[in-house]
């Protein structure tokens, strides 16, 4: 593992399980238990039905390609990186997570292409999540 030099996500309490799922290699997400939507970014309220009664549980890490684009700005601790791309995949739960796929090709990105989830060991204890082809 070499040293990581971009920005590290720092958890808070309602985002603590998802990181903690990361490192774990799991991708957990929020999940109401009165009706069963999956949400993220983790909130205390269900969207769809307002309930508070909620569960933390492991989502397939499938999903699809619903946008991305292709970063040339030299932003800080990303210098060496550009082109990068930065992608929002739809996961077959439902919710939207805004990430980076690997493994290919900038010039082969699709949208609606199958993806999932893999999991990048950045440091000692922050893994983050990413996506590949499927
Ligand atoms: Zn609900």
């Amino acid at each position: 593992m070499s040293e990581y030099r971009r920005p590290i996500p720092q958890a808070d309490d309602e985002s603590r399980e998802f990181y903690d799922g990361a490192r774990r290699h799991e991708l957990m997400l929020m999940r109401c238990r009165r009706c069963g939507a999956w949400r993220l970014p983790s909130r205390p309220r269900c969207p769809d039905c307002w309930s508070t009664d909620t569960e933390w549980a492991r989502a397939s890490g499938r999903g699809t390609l619903y946008s991305f684009g292709i970063m040339h700005q030299k932003y800080p601790g990303f210098e060496d990186e550009v082109p990068y791309n930065y992608a929002v995949v739809e996961l077959e739960e439902g919710p939207r997570i805004v990430s980076n796929i690997v493994g290919v090709d900038e010039a082969a990105l699709r949208v609606d292409m199958p993806l999932r989830a893999v999991f990048d060991d950045v440091s000692a204890d922050t893994t983050l999540v990413r996506f590949t082809s499927a």
